[in-house]
């Protein structure tokens, strides 16, 4: 593993923001999420420089979903990106940061209306239309508040992208938005341009997460902007913003390589442009991004405390640690792979190869199939790196297990971002059983 962000070694020991793992441990406990927010915020900043192109409103927003709490949410206002929310916990959330909900897109492929109206009470800046029977239930629900919304419909290419099928979303058959092929699009988007209720501003597009080839984003953008085009000539549409939206594939272990994001966004942002003044798309005003995982995965780490090792009558042994499938399901969900660390001796040798098991009751819940690592002992801090995208935002309660803390570290300094979850947490809803008299 490559020490990255703000990683360094001292006296074996792996510092993370300037503080080692085992102040960390002692501190707050494991397991342990901990983010580098000088990787994070540089993260950002990165995206939000690269992705600009002269005349247009250049937006970057925020895929809650990798990762949300109040004090992300924050953090990225502080920065300036936009955000989006699918549910009503998100944008209950996001909104009680103190995020303005004009810089809120909301998603989702079947909005309660009870959600609509929460957003439509915040006043949310634009509404991503995922089918026609989302259209005419968001419809509904601000005609009888009385509101006029702005909307993106989120069409599909057909683009199959490489990737993993379960975080692919643009084919045919997509539980995600309408395909450009599908013979009543253009009757719907007819409708949306009739309709008093609706502002509909542009497109919205995502090929799917974890995409390691930029070209996959060209094509989605060329597909994307000729059916704007045509919409556009078909139905004098004004095509105002189209949200190409994230996917941006990230490094989680030997074999994965990412494109370089700050030359990618660069030339991406003016393809864009260029591709949609040739088509003379001329109302153009906005284009945005959707980056989940490439903007928090990296700089987030989690730290578990080596409990036993087993040797089993066949295949590697096993290292079990304090948590496991419920603070990180990528592994039995989609066979994710990620790399391990001894952080307390990071020096030492390499001397075994271990299956990383969790404590859960499932077969199923092991974090790492194959794990060099100096010889372990219990009390050993064993560190997961890449693991700051759909772990904590993911996580459960199987087995009664209570939410790791989240720390941010930077400089020297530590600040608590979401406390442990306690025995006491996990019974707050639990009611007794009174038996009948
Ligand atoms: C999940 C999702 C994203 C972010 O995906 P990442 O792989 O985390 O970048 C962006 N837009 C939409 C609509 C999504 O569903």
């Amino acid at each position: 593993m490559d020490l990255t962000g703000t990683m360094e070694e001292k006296n074996n020991e792996l510092f993370i923001g300037g503080i080692g793992v085992k102040t960390l441990k002692e501190k707050y406990g494991t397991p342990l999420q901990i983010i580098d927010q000088k990787a994070l915020k540089e993260k950002i900043s990165c995206f939000k420089d690269n992705f600009q192109v002269d005349g247009l409103d250049c937006r970057v927003v925020y895929a809650s979903k990798a990762f949300l709490n109040k004090y992300m949410v924050q953090l990225v206002k502080s920065l300036g990106l936009h955000i989006d929310a699918v549910s009503g916990g998100e944008l209950y959330t996001i909104l009680a940061s103190g995020m303005p909900a004009e810089r809120i897109y909301f998603h989702g492929n079947n909005k309660l209306a009870s959600e609509i109206r929460e957003a439509l009470e915040a006043g949310v800046g634009t509404y991503v239309v995922d089918s026609i029977a989302d259209y005419q239930h968001l419809s509904e629900v601000a005609a009888e508040a009385g509101q006029r919304i702005r909307l993106l419909l989120r069409v599909n290419p057909g683009i199959a992208a490489e990737t993993h099928q379960y975080i692919q979303t643009t084919t045919e058959d997509s539980k995600f938005g309408m395909s450009m092929t599908d013979s009543r699009i253009e009757g719907l988007i007819q409708d949306m341009l009739a309709d008093p209720q609706v502002d509909l501003a542009g497109f919205h597009c995502h090929i799917g997460s974890q995409v390691l080839k930029g070209n996959f984003f060209f094509e989605e953008a060329e597909s994307v902007i000729s059916f704007a085009k045509k919409m556009s000539e078909n139905y004098g549409m004004k095509v105002q913003e189209l949200n190409l939206g994230g996917g941006f594939g990230v490094y989680y272990a030997e074999g994965d390589q990412p494109f370089d994001y700050a030359s990618f966004l660069s030339d991406y942002a003016k393809y864009i442009k260029t591709e949609a003044a040739k088509q003379g798309l001329s109302e153009l005003q906005a284009i945005s991004i959707e980056p989940g995982r490439s903007l928090i995965n990296a700089s987030g780490s989690t730290l578990y405390t080596v409990g036993q090792v087993k040797v089993t009558k066949a295949g590697l042994p096993f290292i079990f640690v304090d948590g496991g499938m419920s603070d990180n399901i990528r592994p039995a969900l989609y066979q994710a792979e990620y790399e391990a660390v001894l952080a307390n001796r990071l020096k030492d040798p390499v001397q075994a190869t271990y299956r990383v098991g969790g404590k859960l009751c499932e077969s199923g819940d092991v974090l790492l199939k194959a794990a060099a690592l100096p010889e372990a002992e219990a009390g050993d801090l064993l560190l997961m790196p890449n693991t700051g995208a759909y772990t904590y935002s993911m996580s459960s309660n199987y087995n009664r297990m209570g939410r790791p803390a989240v720390v941010f570290v930077e400089d020297g300094k530590d600040r608590l971002a979401v406390k442990r979850e306690t025995y006491a947490d996990m019974m707050r809803n639990d009611l007794s059983y009174e038996m009948d008299e």
